[in-house]
């Protein structure tokens, strides 16, 4: 009977160290959650000051410092953004096309001229 009472307490453990490794599953769960809320109350903190740096409120020397840094930042967003912006717009003019008949400027995906009625995908 020693082997089958070794095999239930083998058994048992398994079923203890599931349900830990269950609850510890759960528990490291709990704690991302609890970090994610802290990430974004610290965010709100951080935009709170930033906005107040940038509307030129006083602010502690390590908030100017940090929102220095942060301005930066949206500067370099800025700058991507206007060179996306040129990028477009210069697609958008080799996109364009004059009517080989009239000369008025069409859309690329037109057929015909919409002035003279040249045909103009061949
Ligand atoms: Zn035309």
């Amino acid at each position: 009977m020693e082997f089958w009472d070794n095999i239930n307490d083998v058994v048992k453990n398994m079923g203890d160290r599931a349900i830990d490794l269950i609850e510890t599953a759960k528990l490291s769960a709990r704690i991302m959650a609890e970090k994610k809320e802290v990430s974004d109350e610290l965010e709100k903190i951080g935009t709170y000051y930033y906005e107040l740096y940038a509307r030129g409120g006083i602010v502690a020397p390590e908030v100017a410092e940090l929102s220095k840094t942060v301005k930066n930042h949206y500067d370099a967003i800025d700058r991507f953004q206007a060179e996306i912006d040129r990028l477009r717009a210069d697609q958008q003019v080799k996109k364009t096309k004059y009517c080989p008949a009239c000369g008025i400027k069409v859309s690329s995906s037109t057929r015909y001229c919409s002035g003279c009625g040249e045909l103009l995908l061949k």
